[in-house]
């Protein structure tokens, strides 16, 4: 899908979907990925939905299509964005850079597990 940049704001596929992605917690949760109540989300600079992973990190997995119109979403531009840093010879770790916070995972990339981390008494 090309054309205009859907902004934070939309237009989105439907009501339910602009309602997610525009949510705003008023429980204290200002990051969507702390609120149990935010379950989906939109990165305007990548063009891509997420279904947020309440884990205590900043991950989701990315959505082509809508859950509640089955509109089928826009390709996500991330792959562009990091090629676009690679050729202007731009560190993506830079902080001056714009940062999204969000990691995503796939299926086949569930991203790093947790170590569980066990106490052994030497005495
Ligand atoms: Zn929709
Ligand atoms: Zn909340």
């Amino acid at each position: 899908m090309t054309g205009t940049p859907i902004g934070l704001s939309g237009p989105h596929c439907c009501a339910a979907m602009h309602d997610q992605v525009t949510f705003v917690c008023e429980d204290g949760h200002p990051d969507p990925e702390d609120c149990p109540d935010a379950l989906v989300g939109f990165a305007p600079k990548f063009q891509e939905y997420g279904i947020w992973i309440h884990d205590g990190g900043s991950s989701w997995i990315a959505i082509a299509y809508c859950p509640w119109c089955g509109t089928q979403l826009p390709d996500s531009a991330r792959d562009r964005w990091f090629d676009t840093l690679d050729r202007l010879g731009l560190d993506r770790d830079d902080d001056a850079l714009p940062r999204t916070g969000i990691r995503r995972r796939t299926m086949a990339d569930p991203g790093p597990r947790r170590r569980l981390t066990v106490h052994v008494d030497s005495r």
